[in-house]
């Protein structure tokens, strides 16, 4: 199957916002202002466009502004109340089709990495999955940067024939999204229903129920404190909660905890986890495997405990502390627990 355009047709850089009704997604902020460094780049004329789907949308569009949406396109509709797949794609197909952005950029959440190849395949283009970064090369064609053989090698991708070029961002990677000045960015209104009358889907979202998230969220949190394999068992995985508690901190995990049932999904670090900047990052019996050093090496002050002096994560550590992490933690957190006792008796 073949599509004839023109390349020259499509102009601009679009990203597909994500909001779960209070709030939008942080990836589509830090995805905006991307696009507003790449439309500086490509000194491009168009404005960078947020395109946002649901119901209830009016408060969202000053927020995508303030991130560097110059446009934001506002598709309210009953039947885009919540996402799913086949319905968001075909609305979004007609849309690109008809407007003919040159780039789509999505965050590569779980929505994200639904929508992004069902849409590319709809339009019969190129997605680059789970970037890290994104520039313009010479031709003003999307370069986007993907991690490989474990995050040892980044490759280059491009789509330089097809249109659009897409690619979905994993949340955190980009860095914050700065404040842009944005009283007079443009909103339309734009109606699916042409589009939707043609949604066959067999498929209905009757709802979306969230997990909820215990303690501080990971990404928004100052402290990590990220247990691996070697804080060993469930007990002392206790141990690794009660630190970050203490610390006022998050806790984060390597893929074993995950495994072993002692932490949750939400709290994965790394590849196919979750990007962290935290200005204090604790790794406790982390080996420093290249798939969870990939999410946290813009940690600020990296700390690890590792009874094996040769682990790889000291090659990435600040402060490096050989000891098993069963006899250390308790001591750390008594020590801790003892000044919090004798800050409450100077109170008194
Ligand atoms: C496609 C793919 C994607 C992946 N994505 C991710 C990802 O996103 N995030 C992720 O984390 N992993 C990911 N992994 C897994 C990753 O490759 C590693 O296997 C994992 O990170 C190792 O976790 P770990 O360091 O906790 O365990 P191990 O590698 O088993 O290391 C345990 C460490 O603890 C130390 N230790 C043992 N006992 C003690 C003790 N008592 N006190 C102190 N130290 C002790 C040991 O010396 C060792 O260094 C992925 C793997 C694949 C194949």
């Amino acid at each position: 199957m073949t599509q004839s355009y023109q390349r020259e047709d499509y102009h601009g850089i679009w990203v597909i916002a994500e909001q779960d009704g209070d709030r939008v997604n942080h990836v589509s902020l830090e995805l905006l202002t991307k696009a507003r460094e790449l439309k500086e780049q490509g000194k491009l004329t168009e404005p960078v466009t947020a395109v946002l789907l649901g119901t209830n949308l009016a408060k969202f569009p000053a927020k995508l502004a303030e991130a560097g949406a110059e446009a934001v396109i506002v598709v309210d509709h009953s039947a885009l109340r919540y996402f799913q797949n086949e319905t968001y794609a075909l609305v979004l197909k007609e849309l690109v089709g008809a407007r003919k952005p040159a780039i789509v950029l999505m965050g590569a959440t779980a929505a994200g990495s639904d929508l992004a190849p069902t849409l590319g395949a709809k339009l019969w283009t190129g997605v680059a999955a789970h970037c890290v970064d994104m520039k313009l090369n010479d031709e003003g064609n999307l370069v986007a940067v993907v991690p490989a053989f474990g995050g040892k090698v980044l490759g280059d991708i491009l789509c330089p024939e097809l249109r659009p070029q897409m690619a979905t961002v994993r949340p955190g990677i980009l860095g914050k999204a700065l404040c842009f000045p944005h009283e007079n960015y443009q909103i339309e209104h734009y109606d699916p229903s042409s589009a939707l009358t043609k949604d066959k889907g067999l498929v209905r979202a009757l709802g979306i129920s969230y997990e909820p998230v215990q303690g501080v969220p990971l990404e928004e949190a100052d402290v990590v404190v990220a247990g691996g394999f070697g804080a060993a068992t469930e007990e002392n995985w206790q141990l690794v909660e009660t630190l970050a508690s203490l610390l006022g901190g998050a806790v984060g995990c390597t893929r074993p905890p995950l495994d072993e049932g002692w932490a949750r999904d939400y709290q994965m670090i790394g590849t196919s986890g979750k990007s962290v900047r935290p200005k204090v990052y604790i790794g406790v019996g982390i080996s420093g495997a290249t798939h969870h050093v990939c999410g946290m090496k813009d940690a600020g002050l990296v700390i690890s405990i590792n009874k094996d002096e040769k682990a790889p994560i000291f090659e990435v550590s600040d402060i490096r502390v050989i000891a098993d992490a069963a006899t250390i933690l308790p001591l750390v957190i008594e020590s801790l627990q003892k000044n919090d006792e004798d800050e409450v008796c100077k109170l008194a």
